[in-house]
């Protein structure tokens, strides 16, 4: 089964400080990855065999086999526990990585210019780290309509569109004290926001469901019922992953957000595994729920712009 990865994601590696004035965050780098997609820890879950993968990675993985992917032990989706603790750090060290790996990069006292010719063994990261830093220079940063950040557009898309309409927090604006103390607001440390607690996983798709019983079940959830009876099934299959590997994370989205993410996912897989014969069911599908998408950034900006005026008008 393909796998949706962040395309800024997939360029990190725990090589990447190598050549850092502190290498040994390596270590860290690499501790807190999953073993499956050797991305950060997503909403990370403890198997009964004492073993940490992303939720939603574990759930794909244990669909077609009910072994753990490291030790082969048996497993069950329903021994899975989450870890909102290591989720929490997971997300800290994701966000602040590169921050940490531009503070300690070495600075040119450190690093006079080699006199020697540099060692011919390790070439690759230093020049990826480069190539990296400079593409990231080249990007032309977009403002996010929720909360007014400057970022690349790919990780406006990728990732910070989901969390910031999520949290709905506005960066606290130092002329109004008022707003920023409203926004500041932490949630308490472990510990998921209500609406998750009201809701229950769903339950794994029985595969003699009838087509009619499927797509049933796909408008329930507002997804789309086009395409083979085969792809329905792909398709419920995946939600019911992500929608349960949500559940587990610490910062979960809104259901309308997995659905803009089943989307993307959609699009990469049928690309790639049938090539052709799904092209217009998916671009339909596509530019429905990117409407629909649309619809919930400007429903976003609206209620901010909403509590701006009321905070205004009481300053
Ligand atoms: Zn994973
Ligand atoms: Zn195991
Ligand atoms: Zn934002």
């Amino acid at each position: 089964m393909a796998t949706f990865t962040d395309p800024l994601d997939s360029i990190t590696d725990p090589s990447d400080w190598a050549d850092s004035s502190f290498p040994n965050l390596s270590k860290l780098d690499s501790l807190l990855r999953c073993h499956i997609c050797k991305d950060f820890l997503k909403a990370p879950v403890l198997t009964s065999c004492d073993h940490i993968f992303c939720s939603v990675c574990i759930r794909r993985s244990l669909e077609s086999d009910k072994k753990c992917p490291l030790c082969h032990e048996e497993t069950y989706e329903s021994k899975l526990r989450k870890v909102l603790l290591l989720d929490e750090i997971s997300s800290w060290f994701t966000r602040n990585r590169p921050e940490l790996l531009d503070k300690h990069r070495p600075t040119a006292n450190n690093t006079p210019e080699p006199v020697a010719a540099p060692e011919p063994e390790k070439p690759a990261v230093p020049l990826r780290y480069e190539s990296r830093k400079k593409r990231a220079a080249e990007e032309p940063l977009v403002e996010c309509p929720v909360c007014s950040t400057f970022m690349s557009a790919d990780e406006l898309q990728t990732s910070h569109i989901d969390s910031c309409l999520a949290n709905k927090r506005a960066r606290p604006s130092p002329s109004r004290p008022v707003i920023s103390s409203f926004f500041k607001k932490e949630r308490t440390p472990q510990t998921q926001p209500e609406f998750v607690k009201k809701k229950t996983k769903i339950t794994n798709l029985d595969p003699t469901i009838s087509t009619n019983k499927l797509k049933e079940k796909l408008n329930y959830w507002n997804l789309p019922t086009s395409g083979t009876r085969h792809q329905m099934e792909t398709r419920m299959k995946e939600f019911i992953s992500m929608y349960n590997a949500n559940l587990d994370s610490v910062n979960p989205v809104d259901d309308r957000v997995l659905i803009n993410r089943l989307m993307k996912w959609e699009g990469t897989y049928s690309l790639s595994k049938t090539a052709g014969d799904t092209e217009e069911d998916g671009a339909q599908w596509r530019r429905k729920y990117q409407k629909e998408y649309d619809e919930l950034i400007k429903q976003a900006r609206a209620n901010m712009n909403r509590i701006n005026t009321k905070l205004d008008s009481t300053d």
